[in-house]
């Protein structure tokens, strides 16, 4: 079994969800009380957002590479960013590193092309929603069309996910928000919807949607599963939960 390199600690809420999915799924697939090989580079949170809500990429991006090699020095052999925001510089740090990096878009998108769908709502941070490195790869790389919801909506989204989520408070005022934002993207034609931040599937779930949700945390996790036991990734697995 491979050495699953885990980036974590933005938050720390979704970095325990891959830990679970991980562990659970290699006892799954290996039976007994099997467990994954893994190591998580756990960054502080508080200094990743000051430094996103500033706008300082190059520096998010040096920190980044610095935990991505920590983790090869100590024997990972791929590299998961447990984020879909610090994807951002996912092709810089993969630059600078000698072991794969597993990207979040891509087993997502592979599951939502398996389940036939093309035109899908994306839901995440102000950054993955707003700027090109998310919705750029979906489109250019699997040619999916990718909505986001309006400025107001996102503008409630990315506050519901760094006042709330990140800190691990649940609140059924803002799945009710979440809901409405959803069906708004439904009505304007989403056949599905990604959970494009790796803390919503804390807040939603399957019950608050009418179409199929994509949780980037567990197809993500699962994938890393699948690389760490020498699985293909056209694997057959039903993308939708
Ligand atoms: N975990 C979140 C994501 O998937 C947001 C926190 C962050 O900015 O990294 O985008």
């Amino acid at each position: 079994m491979k050495v699953i390199g885990l980036i974590g600690g933005m938050s720390w809420e979704s970095s325990a969800q891959y830990y679970r999915i991980v562990n659970q799924e290699v006892r799954a697939r290996l039976g007994g009380v099997h467990s994954a090989r893994c190591l998580m580079w756990s960054m502080d949170f508080g200094e990743i957002e000051r430094l996103q809500h500033r706008g300082d990429w190059a520096g998010l991006t040096d920190l980044m590479i610095e935990a991505a090699r920590n983790l090869e020095a100590g024997g990972a052999d791929f590299v998961v960013v447990c984020t879909n925001t610090m994807h951002r510089m996912a092709d810089a740090v993969a630059a600078r590193i000698g072991i794969p990096l597993l990207h979040i878009a891509d087993p997502t998108a592979q599951a939502i092309r398996r389940a036939g769908f093309s035109r899908v709502g994306l839901l995440g941070t102000a950054f993955t929603m707003e700027q090109d490195f998310y919705k750029g790869r979906l489109a250019a790389k699997f040619g999916l069309e990718v909505m986001v919801p309006d400025e107001a909506d996102r503008r409630s989204v990315h506050e519901i996910i760094y006042r709330e989520l990140v800190a691990g408070e649940i609140r059924e005022a803002s799945r009710d928000r979440y809901r409405e934002v959803i069906a708004r993207l439904v009505e304007r034609g989403a056949e599905a919807v990604i959970l494009g931040c790796t803390e919503i599937m804390l807040l939603v779930s399957s019950a608050d949607s009418p179409v199929p949700l994509f949780d980037t945390t567990e197809l993500h996790a699962l994938a890393a599963v699948d690389l760490a036991l020498g699985v293909s990734a056209a694997g057959e697995r039903p993308g939708a939960c």
